[in-house]
């Protein structure tokens, strides 16, 4: 049985990078992952652009206070200016506007007076550049402003317009498909019978497809049925990713390791020395992976989030690297047997460093508790005791708005 560490290692290196780049159109691209390194086609900003409504003056001018400057043009945004400044010259400027030759600083309108006629009067001194953003200030032309792999947020989408990047050159989103596998699993709209139970699996692990901004295809649910189990794999291998559930402990209906083989699927972890989700199995068939996780709901949302999110990162083109943790104090004992770590739900409250306090769960199918949780406490392997009051690391997610 590997640990947590090695195991996420071994996904990470086999998990499949990204895959071709897209055109996409820059109103539809947040979300997406940058496909590759882009520079800006101009200079950011453009020309000494004045910050501040006011008077375009030479720094200098304002030793003796006040000082009166011959205002000597009007510059609107959007107007570029004719003609120079020189000492004992101002012109008015408005913010956005472009800061006349000769000018080295704009001193704000609140600090003068006979703003509108053909002199005015400053008040205060500021030194040289005071409110200017020279021309180039954020980016050359031809600077690197975003590098490939990079996820297009707000912020990146703003920078993306400024440098005239439309359309954006994209990865393709890794296409995911899910499969619940179980003689006893039915669909969330029926009413188990007294051995049924409803499939959790299915649902859970579309929406967690869904939060990483990826497409999903739902295959239902199949029986214990090696035939219709490989069938049903074969399918769910025509997409990139294929999430699996069930199937994969060691009872006598477990199919799932033996089909996969069957199948040309190399398995890459079996065995992971982690609570709840022991029996993960990871797999690659050429460019395609698929996770086998395990029936118990709770256990394969863990799951996802340690092992499948980093591996869909990596597909995606994002950096890849293990669950962010963030160091909490845990406000309750958590004690535990020391042959795996364990990952317990917990709420993370707020303070400086934040406080945890793990969550008391009745086993790997409490939804109700992972419900109220917001993060996972790390209790590392080897370890049977950590009392209260001690920092751990904490494993957490963005939960939009
Ligand atoms: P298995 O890994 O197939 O042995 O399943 C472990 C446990 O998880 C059993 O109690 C299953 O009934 C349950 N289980 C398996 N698949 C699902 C599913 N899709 N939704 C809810 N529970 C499931
Ligand atoms: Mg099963």
């Amino acid at each position: 049985m590997i640990g947590y560490e090695e195991a996420i290692g071994k996904v990470l290196e086999r998990a499949p990078g990204p895959g071709e780049t897209e055109s996409c159109p820059l109103a539809e691209a947040m979300g997406r992952v940058l496909g590759r390194d882009v520079s800006s086609d101009v200079d950011i900003p453009p020309f000494d652009r004045s910050g501040m409504d006011g008077f375009a003056v030479v720094a200098s001018d304002l030793e003796d206070l006040p000082a009166t400057l011959e205002v000597v043009m009007d510059v609107p945004a959007g107007v570029v200016p004719t003609g120079e400044i020189r000492s004992g010259q101002a012109a008015s400027v408005m913010t956005g506007g472009v800061v006349p030759k000769g000018a080295d600083a704009v001193v704000q309108v609140e600090w003068t007076s006979g703003f509108g006629g053909s002199a005015v009067t400053v008040e205060r001194a500021i030194p040289p550049g005071q409110n200017i953003s020279p021309l180039g200030e954020i980016a050359r032309a031809g600077d690197r402003v975003l590098e490939a792999g990079a996820l297009l947020g707000v912020e990146e989408i703003g920078l993306l317009a400024a440098t005239g990047c439309d359309p954006v050159p994209v990865f393709a989103r890794p296409s995911v498909a899910v499969l619940s596998t179980g003689d006893e699993v039915v669909p969330p709209t029926a009413v188990p019978g007294p051995s049924q139970i409803r499939d959790v699996n299915g649902p859970a692990l579309a929406a967690f497809v869904a939060s990483m901004g990826l497409e999903v295809t739902s295959l239902g649910s199949v029986p214990d049925d090696r035939e219709t189990l490989a069938k049903a794999v074969e399918a769910g291998l025509e997409h990139d990713c294929l999430l699996m559930s069930g199937g994969v402990s060691a009872g006598a209906y477990d199919f799932v390791e033996d089909v996969l083989a069957g199948l040309g699927v190399q398995t890459h972890t079996r065995r992971i020395a982690v609570k709840p989700g022991k029996p993960t199995v990871f797999g690659t068939r050429g460019d395609r992976m698929i996770f086998g996780l395990p029936g118990n709901p709770v256990s394969s949302m863990v799951i996802a989030r340690l092992f499948v999110a980093p591996a869909l990162k990596k597909r995606m083109g994002l950096p890849a690297r293990q669950a962010p943790t963030v160091t909490a104090v845990l406000e309750s004992d958590i004690r535990k047997k020391p042959d795996r770590a364990w990952f317990v739900h917990g709420v993370l409250g707020d303070g400086d460093p934040p406080r945890v306090l793990p969550l008391d769960a009745r086993g790997s199918a409490d939804l109700a508790t992972a419900a109220r949780g917001n993060c996972l406490v790390v209790a590392p392997r080897g370890v049977s005791w950590i009392p209260a009051g001690q920092r751990v690391q904490v494993v957490v997610w963005e939960r939009s708005l």
